[in-house]
Parts: structure tokens; C-alpha cells; sequence
């Protein structure tokens, strides 16, 4: 039987709706920066895709676009002005950076409470002690259209695969927290198919075209794809096989359109959130 689609693109257009409504609500416009350096061309796309987004939303969104020779201590001092600013809420410094700009100490610098990244230290260690924090865009998605599917997480197996730190070990935190019993499976893992193949819930998030295949795949289980792969033909491929595993999985994210929309609206929500908790603090 053929696995039910979660569609991305109706989720985040429903949640982005959502979002639109409380911020119309408030007495203020929250504010988002994104803070890009130089001209990387993908970095050019998200940028402008998580501009729009957030203005169709109500937020207040700007860019600070920085040469590509730009310093670290520039960089660190123009997030410092942000971190300063009353009037934002968010910062985002958009990834990849030139090589003379330490990615992490640029992370490190965005105020925790702003970081609508989720990637400050502060804010992976309090997602992995349970506490409440800013969780990052990507696997706050993918939670999102887990819950779409309607399948419990109580006592579930989530099998992960991938472990960096935007994505697979911030999704496995959360899955956990939703009381999955999960496994984190990476590169060196011995036999890749076998972990996949016992999971009721399947995040792939490795960055291989297609590597999972059908035969992976627990008959019914959610199966939901984060990888986003440029194919020699110009087409994009997740990292699961997706047209043999939509025959075995119950459910299935597409790729595009399924986990991608979702970071860019989780990022808004991630604003949103920011914005209310430094009101509140
Ligand atoms: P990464 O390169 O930082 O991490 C990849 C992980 O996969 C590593 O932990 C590695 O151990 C593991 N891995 C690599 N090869 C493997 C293999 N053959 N078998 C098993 N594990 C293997 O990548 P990332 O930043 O976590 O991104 C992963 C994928 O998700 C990429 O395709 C990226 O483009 C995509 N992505 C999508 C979104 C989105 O919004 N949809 C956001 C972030 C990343």
C-alpha cells in the first residue's frame, strides 16, 4: 500500500498562517536579521526565501549583507550592535561563512536569547537537559510533520541517521523528549539497514541521494527525509529512495516539499517565541 504524503508545503503555508494571525495580534512587529557574508549563491536563495516569509508574516525582517572579505572581529562586532538592539528579536547568522570567519565563535556571539538558530551552546544544552530553549529550525520542522502523521512517539523506536549538530542530534533530543526509544546512526555505524529497518520512525538526515532504500524500511514507519541533494541532472534528492520507499513506509516526506518548508516557518516561529519571551523576561 502506498504511504500517505506529508506534504511540507501545505504545513508550513498552515503554519506561517498561524503565525501571521498572533503577530497581527500584538502590540509590536517582531524582528528578525539575518546576517549573511559575501556572495555564496544557495546562501543568496534562503536568505531572500526567509526574508519574504517573514514579511508576508507581519515580522520585521532585515539583512545585513557583508563583503566576502569582512573579519571575524567585524562580524562579531556588528552581532554585538544586534545583540544590543531593542528592536531585534532574532538574529540568524546564515551558514556557510568565508574561511578567515570561525564558524562556531560567530554561533557563540548571537545573545542565547536571540538565537533563533538554536545553535548557541547554551541553547543544545538546555535542549539536551530537557530545559525550554531554542530549538533548532530543522528538526523542530520535522517534529511538526510527525505530528501530522498522527503516530504515537510514546515508547516508539526513532532511528536517526546523522549526527551533526544542526540536525541529527538536535532531532534526536526531541524525539526523546517525546518519549522515543531512540538510536542515532552515522557514518561509522556497522550496519546501517538492520538499525533502520527495526525504526517506527525514520529521520534521515546524512546528505547521500537516495541511500535508503525500500528493503530499510519497517513496513508502515514514518519515514521523514531532510537530506536536500543536487542530482547531476539539476534534480533535487532526499536522502531516501522515495519513489520504492512510498511503497513500504506509512508514511513519507517528498523531497522538495516536505521538511524544507518547514525551517524556514519554524524559524518564524522561533522569532515569535523570542520575541514573547524577551517581553516576558
Ligand atoms: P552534515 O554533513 O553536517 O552531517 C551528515 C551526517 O551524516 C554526519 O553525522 C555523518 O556521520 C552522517 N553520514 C554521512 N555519510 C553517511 C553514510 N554513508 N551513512 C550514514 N551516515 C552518514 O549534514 P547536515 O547539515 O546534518 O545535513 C544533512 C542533510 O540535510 C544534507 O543533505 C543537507 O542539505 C540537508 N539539510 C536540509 C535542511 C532542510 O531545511 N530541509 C536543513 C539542514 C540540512
Amino acid at each position: 500500500m502506498a504511504a500517505t504524503i506529508l506534504d511540507g508545503k501545505v504545513l508550513a503555508a498552515r503554519l506561517r498562517a498561524t503565525l501571521a494571525t498572533r503577530v497581527a495580534a500584538l502590540h509590536f512587529r517582531p524582528g528578525l536579521t539575518v546576517v549573511r557574508v559575501g556572495d555564496d549563491p544557495a546562501s543568496g536563495v534562503y536568505v531572500r526565501n526567509k526574508d519574504r516569509a517573514a514579511q508576508e508574516a507581519g515580522f520585521i525582517a532585515r539583512t545585513i549583507h557583508l563583503p566576502a572579505a569582512t573579519t571575524q572581529a567585524e562580524l562579531l562586532g556588528q552581532i554585538a550592535v544586534l545583540n544590543a538592539d531593542p528592536a531585534v528579536d532574532g538574529i540568524l547568522v546564515q551558514l556557510p561563512l568565508p574561511p578567515q570567519i570561525d564558524a562556531q565563535a560567530a554561533i557563540n556571539a548571537v545573545d542565547p536569547a536571540k538565537d533563533v538558530d538554536g545553535f548557541h551552546p547554551i541553547n543544545a544544552g538546555r535542549l539536551a537537559s530537557g530545559q525550554p530553549g531554542m530549538v533548532p529550525c530543522t528538526p523542530r520542522g520535522v517534529m511538526h510533520l510527525l505530528a501530522e502523521s498522527g503516530a504515537p512517539t510514546r515508547g516508539a523506536r526513532a532511528v536517526v541517521l546523522g549526527r551533526s549538530q544542526i540536525v541529527g542530534r538536535p532531532m534526536a533530543q526531541l524525539l526523546l523528549t517525546a518519549d522515543c526509544t531512540v538510536t542515532i546512526a552515522h557514518s561509522r555505524t556497522a550496519d546501517l539497514p538492520a538499525e533502520c529497518a527495526r525504526a517506527d520512525i525514520l529521520v534521515a538526515a546524512v546528505g547521500r541521494p537516495e541511500l535508503v532504500r525500500a528493503d530499510w524500511i519497517k513496513p508502515g514507519a514514518v519515514v521523514l527525509d531532510v537530506g536536500i541533494n543536487r542530482l547531476l541532472d539539476g534534480r533535487l534528492a532526499g536522502d531516501v529512495a522515495y519513489a520504492e520507499a512510498a511503497e513500504r513506509a506509512g508514511f513519507i516526506t517528498p523531497v522538495p516539499g516536505g521538511v524544507g518548508p518547514m525551517t524556514i516557518a519554524c524559524l518564524l516561529e522561533n522569532t515569535l517565541d523570542a520575541a514573547l519571551a524577551r517581553r516576558a523576561a
